[in-house]
């Protein structure tokens, strides 16, 4: 969101950006954890609308931001065993095709052919979107990062954020262990832990941070499908996709509380595993050759906060993105520069994403997170 937000800034002829990283390479956060999955498949219009935008960019990557991101669009699959989501689904996909994405409900056959060793027991219904995919955080970080830099922002690494001063109700600058920074501008854009910055001015985000695992098997035989498909189901959360000669599953844990513990827990994989086997046989004897844990960033409604806060002049959030933060980056960070440098985003109601409706009863939450 950072490298998004500052790019994006450069772009439209805002150049006295500063970028703070405490550590020491960027996207050693969650943007370097993730699966690195892009889709149009949300049940909240304006996240599919962000979803629009960004697979866009994501499509021209290469030729305008410059930089090789390894798209692979093989297309998400989500398998759906209940009723209420299949009836769920079937409006969600009215809503997208209404917006111009072809999403399609798929017979088992058809799913098996796309997924090769994929088990549909107890799946009713099976969506389909051909252009959703996968890309790599770390080739959009760095292309971000990148020609950000060369269009003028800097980018402080090993710097970590301290404090920010306010004076009559406006920042006017910002303290790192790398020494005072004046601005009247400030963007929080640190992810899991934005709530520790919003402190700092005074601010109760609400962005509570949940550990997701992920884990990588060693190169398997068995039939498994060759393309790069996302695979989802979406009762148990267990989702797939192939990466290199293995296979990348995870899977959210509902029992688990707030934290911000990163290490893996091997107990997990054993619960993991049981949801995994029925629907991908080839995964009962694969041995595990990477694992890791990284934080999700999640917020009440399971959507993003983008924008000012009305309490603190200058203080504007790009966070809270609730497990889509590396798909939903390009239009985000868009938005956000438009916002700081014009006061407003052309064309995108940005209404949904705001801080302020904390304050209010009615949101229309994101029910689509894995
Ligand atoms: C296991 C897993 C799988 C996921 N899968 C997907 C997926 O398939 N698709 C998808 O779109 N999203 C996915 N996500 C979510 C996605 O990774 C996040 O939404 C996204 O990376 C958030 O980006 P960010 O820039 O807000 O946060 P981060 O990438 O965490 O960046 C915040 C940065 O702020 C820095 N920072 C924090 N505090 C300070 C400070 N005080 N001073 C200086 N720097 C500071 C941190 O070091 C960090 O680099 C997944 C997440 C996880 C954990």
């Amino acid at each position: 969101m950072g490298v998004s937000a500052a790019y994006h800034l450069s772009q439209i002829g805002v150049r006295d950006v500063v970028l703070v990283e405490r550590e020491p390479m960027l996207g050693m956060g969650s943007t370097g954890r993730n699966a690195g999955g892009v889709r149009h498949q949300f049940s909240n219009e304006s996240n599919v609308k962000l979803s629009i935008e960004s697979i866009e960019l994501f499509e021209r990557f290469e030729e305008e931001v410059g930089y090789e991101i390894d798209f692979h669009q093989d297309g998400y699959l989500f398998l759906l065993s209940n009723q209420q989501d299949v009836s769920d689904f079937r409006r969600s996909i009215e809503m997208q095709r209404r917006l111009g994405i072809a999403v399609e409900m798929l017979t088992p056959e058809h799913a098996r052919q796309l997924a090769p060793g994929l088990e549909l027991d107890g799946v009713i219904a099976v969506t389909f979107c051909a252009r959703d995919g996968i890309a790599d955080p770390n080739g959009v970080t760095m292309g971000f990062a990148k020609a950000a830099q060369a269009a003028g922002v800097e980018i402080n690494r090993e710097a970590e954020v301290t404090g920010i001063t306010t004076e009559a109700g406006r920042v006017t600058s910002v303290q790192t262990t790398r020494g005072t920074i004046s601005t009247r501008t400030v963007v929080n854009a640190a992810g899991p832990y934005a709530r520790n910055i919003g402190k700092m001015v005074g601010l109760d985000l609400p962005v509570f941070p949940y550990r997701r695992h992920i884990f990588i098997t060693e190169p398997i035989s068995k039939p498994v499908p060759s393309s790069h498909i996302m695979v989802i189901d979406f009762e148990s959360t267990f989702y797939f996709h192939r990466e290199g000669a293995g296979i990348l599953f995870g899977m959210s844990d509902p029992d688990e509380p707030s934290s911000f513990n990163t290490t893996v827990s091997w107990e997990f994989l054993e619960k993991v595993t049981r949801a995994a086997v029925k629907q991908l046989p080839a995964l009962a004897d694969a041995g595990i050759a990477h694992a890791w844990a990284g934080l999700y960033e999640m917020t009440p409604d399971a959507m993003p906060i983008i924008g000012p806060a009305r309490e603190v002049g200058g203080f504007f959030m790009i966070t809270g993105f609730s497990g889509h933060g590396f798909q939903h980056s390009p239009a985000a960070g868009r938005i956000l520069a438009e916002m700081i440098a014009r006061g407003e985003a052309r064309d995108f109601d940005t209404a949904p994403f705001s801080f302020n409706r904390f304050s209010h009863v009615c949101t229309e939450r994101e029910a689509n997170v894995v």
